[in-house]
């Protein structure tokens, strides 16, 4: 059995990561009768996908490592078992948490001419997410 299809370059892919980590947060903003008002914990699961050009020759448009090691470096310290109330200076919902997590990749993937965008899902329940995408530039 033999081939002759390889692969192709297209105008845009991605390569993605998954993370997860535990941290407690409540909502500074929320009603009193509301329980997101009362500090509770989460696990969340985080994706982040970089998207940009790919190149067959190299058959890579950005290695995984650098996903994860942007995320040890970047994301990491400041959530993993953390209140995160107490470590991030802004109220911690899940759009504030994904759009902090946005920049922290954005700014680290810039000098990777490959990559165009970034995308990041935050999990906070196995049901709820919050998705942003921004330019990597
Ligand atoms: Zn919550």
């Amino acid at each position: 059995m033999s081939t002759t299809d390889e692969p192709r370059s297209v105008d845009r892919g991605g390569v993605g990561k998954q993370f997860d980590f535990h941290a407690a947060h409540f909502d500074n903003q929320a009603n009193e009768d509301d329980q997101c008002a009362r500090v509770h914990g989460h696990t969340y699961v985080l994706e982040v996908q970089a998207l940009g050009h790919f190149d067959p020759a190299r058959g890579m448009i950005l290695h995984g490592d650098v996903l994860k090691e942007i995320y040890r470096t970047k994301v990491e310290p400041y959530v993993e078992h953390r209140n995160l109330n107490e470590v991030l200076p802004f109220n911690p919902t899940m759009e504030n948490m994904t759009s902090w997590i946005l920049q922290q990749y954005q700014k680290a993937l810039r000098g990777f001419p490959a990559v165009h965008e970034v995308e990041v899902i935050l999990w906070e329940t196995r049901t709820m997410y919050c998705r942003m995408r921004g330019g990597a530039f």
